[in-house]
């Protein structure tokens, strides 16, 4: 598609009812200096992947694994961590103010929750290694600077590891992380991860070359101007197929995520799996850990 593209990103994202405002200049910053207008908001599907309806069993690639292993590991999605949850309503959907996820993290602590990371799973999966008791993953979507002024200051406080994981070609763009930000991200103990290279819908893609650029030259960016490696991906709307799923295996990553369709995993699901929303409310957000 080349310069089509974007167009047709545009396009994918107004028929699923999706808004995505690509912030390309006019971001104003509120008197609490936060960029407030013209951000990019996206919602996640809440649908079930197509790839959801391969059954593990037709992984017959996946390397020999000495057992099928089963968990329940809720992976938070987080977006915008704003000061006020003001704004459109797409905006409000995906923001949780700084106060409740304050109270969030600090729920987590104080009930006895281990915040793990995408690499804990993995060995879990994949050599056995045991896991804590209640743990959790956390996740931050698309690079939004206000994850970096808002989030990442609590994320210190309790001492949480978090996946942030970036669109390449919006780093360095207003309202979202710089560079040296991400930079700081790392020094601080937060993992990096691939949100692709421009967020479009993976499954809509068929040329195979246009997503493996999305898969895995991200991949290549982030690792040379990091220089970690960066082995976890996140499909951008949650939306993948097989062939996704197998470029995401070719390109190297070790784990793979979709999005909001639950929290019940197996070692089959490495490269797919699943995750839950944060919502903005407290109440809401200890039922929903404690359901599970
Ligand atoms: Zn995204």
């Amino acid at each position: 598609m080349g310069g089509d593209s974007i167009l047709t990103i545009g396009r994918l994202c107004v028929a699923s009812l999706l808004v995505m405002v690509v912030a390309v200049g006019g971001v104003h910053s509120s008197s609490a200096g936060q960029p407030v207008a013209a951000v990019a908001v996206e919602a996640e599907p809440f649908t079930t992947p197509a790839i959801d309806a391969h059954q593990p069993s037709a992984s017959a690639e996946t390397p020999t694994l000495p057992e099928k292993r089963k968990t329940k590991v809720p992976i938070l999605v987080y977006h915008h961590i704003r000061l006020t949850a003001d704004g459109s309503r797409g905006l409000r959907r995906m923001t949780v103010t700084a106060e409740v996820f304050d109270q969030q993290m600090k729920f987590l602590q104080d009930s006895g929750y281990h915040v793990i990371t995408f690499s804990d799973l993995a060995d879990y999966f994949e050599q056995g290694r045991e896991l804590p008791t209640l743990p959790v993953i956390l996740t931050f979507d698309d690079g939004w600077v206000t994850q970096y002024e808002n989030a990442l200051p609590f994320l210190s406080k309790y001492h949480f590891p978090a996946t942030f994981f970036v669109v390449t070609d919006y780093i360095g763009h207003r309202g979202f992380f710089s560079w040296p930000q991400l930079q700081t991200l790392i020094t601080d103990g937060m993992k990096i991860g691939s949100h692709s290279r421009s967020h479009p819908r993976l499954a809509k893609i068929a040329d195979p070359a246009q997503l493996w650029d999305q898969i895995y030259n991200s991949k290549v960016t982030l690792e040379s101007q990091l220089e970690v490696p960066v082995a976890e991906f996140a499909y951008p709307y949650g939306s993948y197929n097989t062939a996704a799923v197998e470029m995401v295996k070719a390109a190297g990553y070790r784990v793979g995520r979709g999005c909001c369709t639950g929290v019940a995993h197996t070692s089959t699901d490495v490269l797919a799996l699943r995750a839950i929303m944060a919502p903005n409310d407290l109440t809401k957000f200890q039922k929903y850990l404690e359901a599970h």
